[in-house]
């Protein structure tokens, strides 16, 4: 495909802590977010509270969402959002769904489908997890996800942990 370089491109982004001051972790991520070269910060989510996922005993974690502009590629956008996670004390390669300081999901690049060994595009935890689908369906019910419709129509899974806005 070709990407013209010079283009804004809408992402969102999945944030998630459940250590060390979840809610403060989120909020400093905003700012960090705001700060990353060739892109805006548009719009933020609430933040809510969800229980662990995964079978992991761990504190419950709080999630929210981002809307961005920008003009970096979707790999230079994950590489930039790699780098805030470890700026924040995050630990690669620590348990799969176990506790972390911070966790950046890019969960949807403008229209796009990606599938590289590193990036997986839009995100598979979307349609899966109600702590990703209610923080973005908070900023923008209208989105069209590839492969997976509008995401106002895609159904909250009634099976999984309870999620309850905080804030
Ligand atoms: P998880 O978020 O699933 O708990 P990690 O945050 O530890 O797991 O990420 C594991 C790997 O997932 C990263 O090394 C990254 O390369 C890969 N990955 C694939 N697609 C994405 C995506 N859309 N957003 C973030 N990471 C992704
Ligand atoms: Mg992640």
């Amino acid at each position: 495909m070709t990407r013209p370089a010079d283009h804004w491109y809408p992402a969102y982004v999945g944030l998630g802590s459940n250590l060390q001051g979840p809610a403060r972790q989120l909020e400093g991520a905003f700012e960090l977010l705001g700060g990353i070269p060739e892109t805006r910060l548009i719009s933020q989510s609430s933040l809510y509270r969800s229980a662990p996922f995964g079978g992991v005993e761990q504190p419950d974690f709080v999630n929210a969402a981002a809307a961005l502009l920008t003009k970096l590629p979707a790999e230079g956008l994950l590489r930039e959002l790699q780098r805030i996670e470890i700026l924040r004390g995050r630990e690669r390669g620590n348990l799969r769904w176990g506790p972390r300081v911070l966790d950046l999901d890019l969960l949807v690049y403008s229209n796009h489908r990606i599938e590289t060994a590193d990036l997986t595009i839009p995100h598979p935890g979307i349609g899966e997890r109600n702590f990703v689908l209610l923080p973005l369906a908070e900023l923008a019910p209208g989105l069209d996800i590839p492969g997976l419709g509008r995401l106002a129509n895609i159904v909250v899974s009634e099976t999984e942990p309870a999620i309850s806005r905080i804030a």
